[in-house]
């Protein structure tokens, strides 16, 4: 019997393996795929995630990293570039950034089995004791739902999307562009109610081109996009001819849209969970600290008298760190999704950049710069004041 099992290598399910078997536990990753492969996503790493992948030991300084230093924002005709108020940000395809992760965790002592899907739960006495798969049963202390925005795992168990959250959708394709070295992150907010789109330089010759819709009453993305994109310069090269491969979608779950996080025997980390940011649809930082705390958690339950009572702290530790932001991003996601509101809130904040600033703290939880100006006194405050769910 193995400690713990990991269902998934995505970011969360190779962190929290990563950290895991840093600590001595026995671990063993189980990914349906074998890398690499693609994923669906805008490539986008804000300082917070990057803070992450430090805090992993992942070195940053070799090829295919390519750094951001901060967001350009689009809209009612005006342009707003802000700076990461500290660090930087990065870009990097899935293809590859999924697989280093995995890597990763491999070399801190975790086994990792591709091509192994996870089928269904196994079940004594009321806890999740293992799970099946197409090569047979994996039995462990702990199991961890890492698979991703549709987890089957947590359906099997009965655990599925709560209805009064949202959970948004984006689609994204690559471009060969000249855009491709930008500094800047480019995010354009007045495409849609509750929708943007962006612009990603990759630095290899490719944009990352796509849009997202925050709440899944107007899911027609595809339209969007190529409203979007039409109108664009030609030289930009967001165009048939230049396209990279073709336009993939998929589901954003967002603002712990499916608990508990903790059943007996069994933790979810990452869209598994719903820990995609409702205001931006950010969601590799998420996955990747909210790893980094099921990990402390199962680490210190394991060398307790009383394991079961430290397990099932872990949903209020999740909502300690993302509860209050989570809460202000579906308000606000609610509230964009008027298109008045939409274009008052556009149109005000992109001539006000300290206004914006500070919308890009409280929502985007930046982390805060060692000397803290009144902005962010006043974000910090103001997201203490917020419930956290
Ligand atoms: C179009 C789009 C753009 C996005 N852009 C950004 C962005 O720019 N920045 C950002 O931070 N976030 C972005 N996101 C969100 C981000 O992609 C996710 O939040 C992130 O991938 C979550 O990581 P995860 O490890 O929880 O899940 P996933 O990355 O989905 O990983 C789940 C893993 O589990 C495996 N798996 C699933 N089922 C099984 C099974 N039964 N057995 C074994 N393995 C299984 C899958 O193959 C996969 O490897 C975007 C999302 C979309 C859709």
């Amino acid at each position: 019997m193995r400690d713990v099992i990991v269902v998934g290598a995505g970011p969360a399910g190779s962190a929290v393996a990563c950290h895991l078997a840093r600590s001595g536990l026995d671990v063993l990753v189980l990914e349906k795929t074998s890398f690499p492969r693609e994923k669906i996503c805008g490539d986008g790493l804000t300082p917070r995630a990057v803070q992450e992948l430090q805090t992993l030991g992942i070195d940053l300084t070799t090829p295919g990293w390519f750094p951001n230093r901060g967001i350009r924002l689009i809209g009612s005709g005006r342009s707003l570039e802000l700076d990461w108020p500290e660090g930087q940000g990065l870009t990097r395809t899935r293809a590859d950034f999924d697989e280093i992760l995995a890597r990763q965790a491999t070399s801190a002592g975790a086994a990792l089995q591709e091509n192994t899907k996870v089928t269904g739960p196994l079940r004594a006495n009321g806890r999740v004791t293992g799970v099946d798969t197409d090569q047979g049963a994996h039995e462990a202390r702990l199991v961890i739902a890492a698979d991703g925005a549709s987890s089957r795992l947590s359906v099997a168990l009965g655990l599925r999307p709560s209805r009064d959250r949202p959970i948004g959708i984006a689609g994204r394709r690559y471009f060969h562009s000249p855009r491709h070295d930008d500094p800047y992150l480019e995010a354009w907010l007045d495409l849609a109610p509750a929708g943007y789109g962006w612009v990603f330089g990759m630095g290899d010759g490719t944009c990352n081109v796509g849009v997202a819709l925050l709440r899944t009453e107007h899911p027609d993305y595809r339209s969007l996009l190529s409203g979007w994109l039409a109108p664009l310069p030609a030289a930009w090269g967001f165009t048939e001819e230049n396209a990279a491969g073709p336009l993939r979608g998929a589901a954003l779950p967002m603002g712990f849209s499916r608990r508990p996080h903790y059943l007996p025997g069994l933790l979810l980390v990452g869209d598994s969970g719903g820990m995609i940011n409702p205001s931006n649809g950010e969601g590799i930082a998420y996955a990747l600290e909210a790893a980094r705390i099921a990990a402390d958690v199962i680490t210190t339950a394991f060398s307790s008298p009383s394991p079961e009572r430290t397990l099932r702290a872990y949903p209020s530790a999740l909502e300690r760190a993302n509860g209050r932001p989570f809460t202000l991003g579906r308000a606000f996601t609610r509230a964009i999704d008027d298109p008045r509101i939409m274009r008052l809130a556009t149109r005000q904040g992109l001539s006000h950049p300290s206004l914006m600033r500070f919308a890009l703290k409280i929502f985007g939880g930046l982390p805060t710069p060692a000397t803290r100006s009144t902005t962010d006194h006043l974000a910090a405050a103001l997201t203490k004041l917020t419930p956290a769910s």
